[in-house]
């Protein structure tokens, strides 16, 4: 399925990267909700949280892995950060291919529902 992810993990869509393996790629997201804003995304087409399997459970801790690095990297691990997920219409999401924002750099607001 092609997304705005696919394009920009192919390179036809340039992204600004913050981290790449074969099976992860992360980058700053376009249009910003925190001083840090990163959008973390597994290569392999996953639509949403609801299609994640039980084969893709070391991809989603390795993720978390990136994450944690990134955090550091980024000077946001201490201070305190978000790592979310959007699934499905009532979320928000609007990219149908997985993805974890990661926000931090500031006090963030409280969450909403
Ligand atoms: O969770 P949700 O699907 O709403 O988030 C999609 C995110 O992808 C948005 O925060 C949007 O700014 C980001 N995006 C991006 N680069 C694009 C298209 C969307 O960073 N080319």
């Amino acid at each position: 399925m092609e997304t705005v992810f696919s394009k920009i993990i192919e390179g036809v869509i340039p992204c600004k990267k913050v981290f790449e393996n074969d099976r992860i790629l992360a980058f700053y997201d376009i249009e910003p909700a925190a001083p840090v804003h990163v959008l973390i995304i597994p290569k392999k087409y996953i639509a949403s949280m609801n299609e994640v399997t039980a084969e893709d459970l070391p991809l989603i801790a390795e993720i978390h892995s990136v994450a944690q690095q990134i955090a550091v990297e980024l000077g946001v691990a201490e201070s305190g950060y978000r790592l979310i997920n959007n699934c499905g219409p009532d979320s928000g999401q609007a990219v149908h291919h997985l993805h974890y924002h990661l926000l931090g750099g500031a006090k963030l607001g409280a969450l909403t529902g």
